[in-house]
């Protein structure tokens, strides 16, 4: 069952989402050379405690690794897809991209976004990643609308990419969330006629996340049983945002 959420849940919905937008600018002011991805670690804890709010993240359990997740963020740098881990061993270099992903949970409400930040310069394939997937995050954002159905999420996400000479990762997707982080459906970034495909209606709330390989679409997970890497060893970018389906249309909640 999809959850629809009254209008006063989704103002709960959107202070988690604000929080975590706050969080992910700051980190993503403070990428540079040299920084370690523990360094945005400590930063996001700090954030999220000092709000009041739990990190989403950290302890949640995932069947597939047999393990809770120790850490408030993903960080998952160049061939890395998600799930990576902070180390203060991972120094930031440039022309390095690295993807932040950070969960929150607040009044019992639940919020979910992820950025690409690249460490200075980066070069113009690297840079044609980012904005494609940021671009299809976007016009995934516009088909939210009551009366579509998932797949013209999906699609057009799928659809901007392959069009670019990218891929989509098929492993991994995005999902509704509200009271739990994850909750139906999911929301993959490809059609497949295997998939349901729902009609989206007024107080669904989605967590749609475009995950775009350089090269090929494979993936795997390392021995950390979290990290996700390509399996080519290009470079993979990841963009999320958390958006409510209203009668005025999609509202983005991870955003001002
Ligand atoms: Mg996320
Ligand atoms: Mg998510």
């Amino acid at each position: 069952m999809i959850n629809r959420r009254s209008p006063s849940e989704l103002e709960k919905l959107r202070k988690s989402g604000l929080l975590v937008y706050e969080v992910l600018k700051t980190l993503s002011g403070m990428v540079g050379e040299g920084v370690t991805t523990q360094d945005l670690e400590v930063a996001a804890e700090k954030m999220i405690r000092d709000a009041g709010a739990r990190a989403a993240f950290k302890g949640y359990y995932v069947p597939a690794a047999g393990t809770k997740f120790p850490y408030v963020l993903c960080t998952s740098v160049n061939n890395e897809i998600i799930h990576g881990m902070p180390s203060a061993r991972r120094a930031l270099k440039k022309g390095d991209i690295v993807k932040i992903d950070t969960g929150v949970e607040l009044n019992g409400y639940f919020g979910d976004s992820a950025v690409t930040v690249p460490v200075g310069e980066i070069g113009d394939s690297l840079r044609k990643l980012l904005r494609v997937t940021q671009e299809s995050l976007e016009m995934a954002i516009a088909q939210a609308r009551a009366g579509n159905r998932l797949a013209d999420i999906s699609g057009t996400v799928e659809k901007h990419v392959v069009s670019n000479g990218f891929s989509v990762v098929r492993e991994f997707v995005g999902h509704g969330i509200g009271t739990k982080l994850h909750e139906e459906p999911q929301v993959p970034n490809y059609v497949d006629r295997q998939h349901e495909n729902p009609r989206l209606k007024e107080g669904m709330v989605l967590a749609i996340e475009p995950m775009v390989n350089e090269g090929k679409p494979g993936s795997k997970v390392l021995k950390d049983k979290w990290t996700a890497v390509t399996t080519d060893g290009k470079c993979s970018a990841h963009f999320e945002h958390m958006v409510a389906i209203t009668a005025d249309g999609p509202w983005v909640l991870t955003r001002p």
